[in-house]
C-alpha cells in the first residue's frame, strides 16, 4: 500500500505493466572498497544512490535501477572489504545493461566511483558506435572540493555526514599523506602503498552543511543532463 502523494521510482518495485515507453532509467554505480577508517565500504553507491534518488524526484519519467554495487576497484587491493570485478568485465557490465533496457528510452549511469574512469569511457565508446541513448554521468567537484580531495576526504565525509550520518565513525577522521600522491603514483602503486589509512586529503574538517551543499550542485548537474 502507497501513501497518498508518494512516488514509486524504484524500477525493482514496480511491475511491467506500470513502466511507460518514456522511462528514463538511472542506474546507480558505486563501488565495495574501503573509504578510509571513518566510512562505510559502500560508500559510493550510497551517494550515486542519493543523487539518482534526489535527480529522478525532479524529473519527469525516471525510474532507479538496482545500483551496481561491485565494479572495479583494483586499486584498494589489499584493503579488507574490497570486491571488484576490474575495468574490462565492468566495461562490459554497463555495456550489457545498456542493451537490455530496449523498453526504455534511454539509460544514464550516475557514478561516483572514479576508479571506474577506464571501464564508463571504454562503453561509452560503445554506445557511440552502437548509436545507443546510453549515457554517462560524472560528478563535477571542481569549484566544490578541496585540492587533493580524492578519496575519502572532505567531499565524500561531508555528503555522508549529511544524508547518512549515522554511517561516519567521526571519532575516527584522520588526514591521508600530505603531500598528496600524483595520480601516476596511484595507478602504478595502489592507495595501500601510498595512504596506509585508505585516506587521500583530510576528512577532518568535514559537515554536514558542506555535504548539503555539493550534494545539491551534483544533483543540479545531473538534472541539466537529464532535462537539459
Ligand atoms: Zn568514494
Amino acid at each position: 500500500m502507497i501513501s497518498v502523494g508518494a512516488v514509486h521510482r524504484d524500477l525493482a518495485d514496480q511491475p511491467w505493466s506500470e513502466l511507460a515507453p518514456s522511462t528514463t532509467v538511472l542506474v546507480p554505480v558505486g563501488s565495495c572498497e574501503q573509504h578510509g577508517p571513518h566510512l562505510p565500504i559502500g560508500t559510493d553507491t550510497l551517494i550515486a544512490v542519493t543523487i539518482a534518488e534526489r535527480a529522478a524526484a525532479r524529473v519527469t519519467g525516471c525510474v532507479i535501477a538496482p545500483p551496481l554495487a561491485i565494479t572495479a576497484s583494483g586499486e584498494h587491493q589489499g584493503f579488507p572489504g574490497t570486491l571488484s570485478i576490474g575495468s574490462e568485465a565492468m566495461s562490459m557490465v554497463v555495456v550489457e545493461v545498456a542493451r537490455s533496457a530496449t523498453w526504455a528510452e534511454r539509460v544514464v549511469f550516475v557514478n561516483a566511483h572514479g576508479g571506474n574512469a577506464d571501464a564508463l569511457r571504454a562503453a561509452s565508446a560503445v554506445f557511440a558506435r552502437e548509436r545507443r541513448n546510453a549515457l554517462i554521468w560524472w560528478p563535477d567537484v571542481r569549484g566544490l572540493a578541496p585540492a587533493g580531495d580524492l578519496h575519502a576526504g572532505h567531499v565524500e565525509t561531508s555528503i555522508m555526514l549529511a544524508v547518512h550520518p549515522h554511517l561516519v565513525r567521526t571519532d575516527r577522521m584522520s588526514p591521508g599523506p600530505t603531500p598528496p600522491p600524483s595520480i601516476e603514483e596511484l595507478v602504478r602503486d595502489g592507495v595501500l602503498a601510498v595512504s596506509p589509512n585508505g585516506v587521500l586529503g583530510d576528512p577532518t574538517a568535514a559537515n554536514a552543511a558542506d555535504g548539503d551543499r555539493i550534494v545539491d550542485a551534483l544533483v543540479e548537474q545531473l538534472i541539466a543532463m537529464l532535462a537539459p
